[in-house]
């Protein structure tokens, strides 16, 4: 996800574009701007690239899924159901709108386990909100057949995986809302920024509406809106959405590099036995922003992520241990550490997350590796790399069987 790699003249001249005209706001001024609409325009893009009827900017990657949620009407009380590895954006968005976060287990594809969701379910499921987590899916199919079935709201989020695919379809707009990030860490970045994507037409019309205090936006220079709903404050600036349209102009180059540097790197670790690689589902195309393997053990994949770090391969993260992104970590959720009183629906409703049995979530994350695909590699740095990483990988795998055998020798 490498955003902060990669700019440079194209975002430049379209943010002192902004500057010239003097109008950073994406609404009003309709004189003064001069035909300068950037928000507007990052969102056609969008739409085109994505083949989406509707995409909606925000102010970031949590600002875009409290909207989807709330377009979605889901509020006070409503369940929804999403993965133990995740950011912690997803339940923050989730809380922030009164609805209850009930985390599932994940699989082999390292993000929602489609039995796990099924046993989830219950007369208070709203939605259900798969995590394409390092640039790849879920089994979408089973998971769309589940919201079908029982009349449920597929929400995607989609922060980590702009321009990977599904079926044919780019993540985020397989379900009926989609969201991504354009943070400073995210494949495309606006700085901070995010974008819901849809097919629905209301629910376009509301997260229109909802992101700017419920203004309708009909009408020149906003002198006669109205306020068909409330709303809230979520606007992306034209200097944040001018760096994105930069950005989404090299989208396509940057896929082509994630997806060489993975390809390389896979291709040597690919020989090694005892290593296994995250279960892309059938029909599925990443965005190769990470190259995800499993160890055979959570001991040896703790040992390798510190291994590869003093080896000066940086960036294989080993999430099971990180406070962001991990279930274990997440005290603040598990203990509702609320600034503001907590209502009694959530209260009563969160499940205790310090007993619940993730064993399965564990078995995956624990011994996961995460490496960050960059952009900025030269071809011989990536095949170095390779070289270093595999060393390090077949010494411990090795070790460790020789140390297996004495056992049961
Ligand atoms: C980054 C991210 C978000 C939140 O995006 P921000 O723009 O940082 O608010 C949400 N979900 C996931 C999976 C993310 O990686």
């Amino acid at each position: 996800m490498p955003g902060f790699e990669l700019f440079g003249d194209k975002e430049r001249a379209q943010v002192n574009d902004v500057l010239d005209s003097g109008v950073l706001m994406r609404y009003g001024f309709d004189g003064k701007r001069q035909g300068h609409w950037k928000a507007k325009e990052l969102e056609q893009a969008l739409e085109k690239r994505m083949q989406v009827n509707h995409a909606q900017l925000v102010s970031s990657g949590t600002a875009a899924l409290t909207v989807a949620l709330s377009v979605a009407k889901v509020g006070a009380g409503d369940e929804v159901i999403l993965p133990t590895f995740t950011f912690v954006a997803s339940f923050e968005a989730v809380l922030s709108v009164g609805a209850i976060p009930i985390l599932v287990d994940v699989d082999d594809t390292l993000t929602l386990d489609p039995a796990a969701v099924e046993k989830a379910i219950t007369e208070k499921t709203k939605v259900i909100m798969p995590v394409h987590m390092c640039g790849s899916m879920a089994d979408m199919a089973p998971l769309k057949a589940l919201c079908d079935k029982h009349h449920l709201i597929l929400l995607e989020d989609a922060c980590q995986a702009i321009g990977g695919s599904y079926q044919g379809k780019f993540l985020g707009s397989y379900g009926d809302l989609g969201c991504f990030s354009f943070d400073y860490v995210k494949t495309i970045t606006c700085g901070e920024g995010g974008a819901v994507i849809t097919n629905n037409e209301t629910y376009a019309m509301r997260a229109d509406h909802f992101s700017d205090h419920g203004h309708d936006h009909i009408g020149k220079d906003r002198g006669a809106e109205g306020h068909p709903i409330l709303g809230y404050n979520y606007r992306i600036s034209e200097l944040h959405a001018a760096v994105g349209l930069a950005q989404i102009s090299r989208l396509d180059d940057i896929l082509a590099i994630q997806k060489r540097n993975y390809t390389i790197l896979k291709t040597v670790l690919e020989e090694i036995d005892g290593l296994s690689f995250r279960r892309v589902p059938e029909g599925g195309v990443e965005n190769y922003s990470f190259l995800n393997f499993y160890l055979p053990s959570q001991t040896l994949a703790r040992i390798a992520a510190t291994k590869l770090s003093v080896t000066g391969v940086d960036g294989c993260f080993y999430w099971f241990d990180n406070n962001w992104h991990y279930y274990k970590k997440w005290e603040h959720l598990k203990d509702l550490k609320s600034l503001g009183p907590v209502s009694d629906q959530v209260k009563k409703g969160l499940p205790d997350y310090h007993k619940t049995d993730f064993s399965k979530s564990d078995h995956w994350v624990g011994r996961n590796i995460s490496c960050l695909i960059k952009l900025n590699w030269s071809l011989e740095e990536v095949e170095e790399r390779a070289r270093k990483m595999a060393s390090v990988i077949k010494t411990i795998v090795k070790d460790h069987s020789v140390a297996e055998t004495k056992v049961k020798g």
